[in-house]
Formats: C-alpha cells, structure tokens, sequence
C-alpha cells in the first residue's frame, strides 16, 4: 500500500474510503499478537467475509493491508488479527489507536477461496492466521479435509492454538518458514498427497513451499493457491 506526503494520504483516504469503520477496543492476544475490533454499520446485512482484505491507513502517510478474522453480519462487528513483529507504522497503529477512531477504507476484498478438493493443504504465519481461519472455516463448511499449520514466534503459540485449533501451530526458529519447511518435508515423506494447497505471509517462505509442494506432491500450478503479506526488506506490502 502507498506512502503518500500528509495531504495526498488524507485525499487518497477520502477518496477511496466508501466504507467508515470505528475502533471498539484493541486487546493484546499475546506478546506478539493484538486483536482489534471495529465496527462498520455497513457492513451490516452484505455478504463481507472472514478473510477479506482491508486497506488501512495508520499514520499520517501510510496504509496497510489487514485481513477480516471475523465477521458479524448482524451487528457490523468485525476483528482483524495484528502480527506486531514488524514494528513499523502498522504495528504502531495497531497497539496505538483509541476507542472510537474513525477509519475510511475501501470495499474488503481478495480473499483466499477454497478450490473443489476434498484434500487441502494450509500452510501461514503469524500475518495469515486470519486467511487461515477463513480457509479452514470453508473447507469444513463444504466437507473437505484440512491439514494445517501455522508458523508463529514461541510467545504466541498458546494464544494461535486457541485460535486455529483445528491447525498444528509450529514455533518459528531462525530464519522465516523454516519450521514449515520441516512440516511439509516430513508430511509428504508420509505419503500425504493434498489436491489443493494454500500459502500465505512471508514472500521467501510461501515460494519455497510453493516449490516443495509442486515438485515433491505433483500439484500443479492452478491447485497451489499463495497471497504474499510481507517480504524482508520491503515495508507497506
Ligand atoms: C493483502 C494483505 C493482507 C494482510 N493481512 C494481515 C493481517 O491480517 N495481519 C497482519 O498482521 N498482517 C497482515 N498483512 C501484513 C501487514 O500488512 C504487514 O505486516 C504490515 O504491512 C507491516 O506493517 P508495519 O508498518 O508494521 O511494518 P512495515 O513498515 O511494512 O515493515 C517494516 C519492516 O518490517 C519487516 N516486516 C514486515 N512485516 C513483517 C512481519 N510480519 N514480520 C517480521 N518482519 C516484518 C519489513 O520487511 C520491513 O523491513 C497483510 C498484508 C497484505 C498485503
């Protein structure tokens, strides 16, 4: 998302902001995890889904991407999951913003769809545990079968494994998504053969799995669903 001087931001807000949302309350899940809650009257009665994506503005010149964890359609009610390892103008936000803050955004959108499959495959981090939520919620709702991880700083692991029960959380260990590297090797070792996969977060990590699972699973390229939330290096994806 842009970093635009003051007044182009507040114009760029203003006019691509059809949807007015207001703070409720920020609550810390765990050291390295906040959970916000806004409320958006127009969201009341429209199909807007776990798992869409929301473009925000955090300071005075930046915006950045956050994904719906859940939506109430009857009361506009909705929580977005904050990873708060970055440290920069988004996760400032994220611990900083008061009660009753006014936000403009445009409409949610992009979310991860599960494909037609009975065998799916989940792998993100601790900017995906939303989508991941989202997925596994649609997957269960058409009877498919997830198999799951969750890639999160050890802090943060009981409060993501009251999250995402249904998913394996894996402390994370020297360099981003190594730990579900291992996760994958050793479940493909196990004969496990997905029809789907999804991955999402860290922009090395999701192509080195895209990789792994296309060559080690056979899966080809349409069935390998990836969103990029951040890469090293690069601020505001
Ligand atoms: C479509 C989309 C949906 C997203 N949904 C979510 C979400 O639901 N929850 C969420 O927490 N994030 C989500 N993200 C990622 C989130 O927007 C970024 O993590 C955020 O932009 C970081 O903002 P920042 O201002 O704090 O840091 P930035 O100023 O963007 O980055 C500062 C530095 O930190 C590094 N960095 C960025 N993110 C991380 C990270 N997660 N861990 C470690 N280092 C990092 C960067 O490489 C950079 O060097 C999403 C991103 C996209 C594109």
């Amino acid at each position: 998302m842009p970093s635009l001087p003051p007044r182009l931001a507040a114009r760029f807000e203003q006019r691509t902001g059809k949807y007015t949302s207001v703070v409720q309350q920020t609550s810390r899940l765990s050291e390295g995890l906040a959970l916000a809650r806004f409320r958006c009257d127009q969201f009341i009665g429209k199909a807007v889904g776990a798992g869409e994506h929301i473009g925000v503005r955090v300071s005075e010149r930046d915006f950045r991407h956050y994904t719906l964890f859940q939506v109430d359609a009857l009361t506009g009610e909705y929580s977005v999951v904050i990873d708060l390892a970055p440290d920069g103008p988004g996760a400032r936000w994220a611990l900083g913003h008061a009660p009753d803050q006014e936000i403009d955004m445009p409409a949610p959108a992009g979310a991860l769809r599960a494909g037609p499959a009975d065998r799916h495959l989940i792998a993100g981090d601790a900017t995906a545990l939303a989508t991941v939520r989202a997925l596994l919620d649609g997957i269960a709702g058409a009877s498919g079968h997830a198999t799951a991880a969750v890639e999160v700083p050890t802090p943060d692991v009981p409060a993501v494994a009251a999250l995402l029960s249904e998913a394996q959380v894996l402390a994370a260990h020297g360099t981003p998504g190594r730990a579900l590297d291992a996760w994958l090797s050793a479940l493909l070792t196990e004969g496990f053969q997905p029809q789907q996969a999804y991955l999402a977060g860290h922009a090395a990590s999701v192509q080195r799995l895209r990789q792994t699972v296309r060559a080690r699973a056979g899966l080809p390229r349409r069935a390998v669903h990836t969103q990029v939330y951040w890469a090293d290096g690069r601020t505001g994806l």
